[in-house]
């Protein structure tokens, strides 16, 4: 077992979150490290992350989530963001199909920057806004079978599928890496 000051943990994985702008990186982010969200969005400069370990057949999983904290605005994420990445969550907004159009541009930057076997969930967040809903679940389903993505709609707000999601991709980086050294 790793020993890493006051703080234990069999396995470190780096996670990115990517995705427009406003489409609620930052609240997912809170809300799986601290469960905090916050109404306005206060786009903090330069790259920030934070941490959360959960527990998967008794190995103690340390997550190390990434957030862009505004350089997606001008799709400025340099390679470094990108460098030890072996999960990524990319979010869109189910109620600006826009941001759904974009994955696309995301996955093909994640894709370059990063090792084949990474672990991708495609987000459909703010899942509570139903009434404004732009991107059907359908259509985005469709599309992650299509790109071998899982998939998964999220509300920050309402805390919704935002720990099974992030859950999700570190259960799955641990199988694959374990396969791996099988
Ligand atoms: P980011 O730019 O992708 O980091 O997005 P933020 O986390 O800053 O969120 C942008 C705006 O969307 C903020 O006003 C949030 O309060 C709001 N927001 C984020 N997640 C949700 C959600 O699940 N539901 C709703 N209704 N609003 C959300
Ligand atoms: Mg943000």
């Amino acid at each position: 077992m790793a020993s890493f000051a006051e703080e234990d943990y069999d396995y470190l994985y780096k996670l990115v979150l990517i995705g427009d702008s406003g489409v609620g990186k930052s609240n997912l982010l809170s809300r799986f490290s601290k469960n905090e969200f916050s109404l306005d969005s206060k786009s903090t400069i330069g790259v920030e992350f934070a941490n959360r370990s959960i527990t998967v057949d008794d190995k103690k999983i340390k997550g190390q989530v990434w957030d862009t904290a505004g350089q997606e605005r001008y799709r400025a994420i340099t390679s470094a963001y990108y460098r030890g990445t072996v999960g990524a969550l990319i979010v869109y907004d189910i109620t600006r199909k826009v941001t759904f159009e974009n994955v696309d541009r995301w996955l093909k930057e994640l894709r370059d920057h990063t090792d084949q076997n990474i672990v991708v969930m495609l987000v459909g967040n703010k899942a509570d806004l139903a009434h404004l809903r732009a991107v059907t679940t359908d259509e985005a389903k469709a599309y992650s079978e299509k790109e071998s993505v899982f998939f998964m709609e999220t509300s920050a707000l309402e805390a919704l599928n935002v720990e099974k999601a992030f859950t999700e991709v570190l259960t799955q980086i641990y199988r694959v890496m374990s396969r791996k050294t099988i």
